[in-house]
């Protein structure tokens, strides 16, 4: 009998967590950041794919990220889907990670105006309060 968190990942026959966006997510609401790793090349990315982009090898394995980078490129968004009108304008930004991955996400907590590229930032989790599929907590960008 497996247990009862862990089977709602999805799996392959022998039992190991697939590398896809939903169980990317499924780690989120443990409050983990999840890359794959090359086991090849051992190059890391942040939303994991079966290939690696790197050396076409598959064998992608999961990796537990740190979630701690620095800001790579950003722009403040004024207009959004509906979803996400009512915070507008937000940050979002591309942070290249310790581990030299880069993840993309909004920045919340942070003065636009104290925005600046090599700002150092950290990965949070918070509640998906979207009425829509699927309701798993997102992750997002603040000061350490
Ligand atoms: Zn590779």
């Amino acid at each position: 009998m497996s247990d009862q968190k862990n089977s709602q990942f999805q799996r392959d026959p022998d039992g190991k967590i697939l590398p896809t966006i939903e169980n990317f997510y499924r780690f989120c609401t443990e409050r983990k950041l999840m890359g794959v790793k090359c086991s090849k090349c051992g190059a890391i990315f942040t939303l994991p794919r079966m290939t690696c982009p790197k050396c076409r090898s598959i064998g992608m394995e999961w990796t537990e990220l740190k979630g701690i980078g620095k800001l790579l490129s950003y722009s403040i968004v004024h207009v959004s889907t509906a979803d996400y009108q009512s915070q507008t304008p937000y940050a979002v930004g591309i942070v290249e990670l310790d581990e030299g991955a880069r993840l993309s996400g909004v920045i919340r907590n942070v003065k636009h105006e104290d925005l600046k590229i090599g700002l150092s930032l950290i990965v949070d989790f918070e509640e998906n309060t979207s009425q829509e599929w699927p309701q798993w907590p997102r992750y997002f960008f603040r000061s350490p």
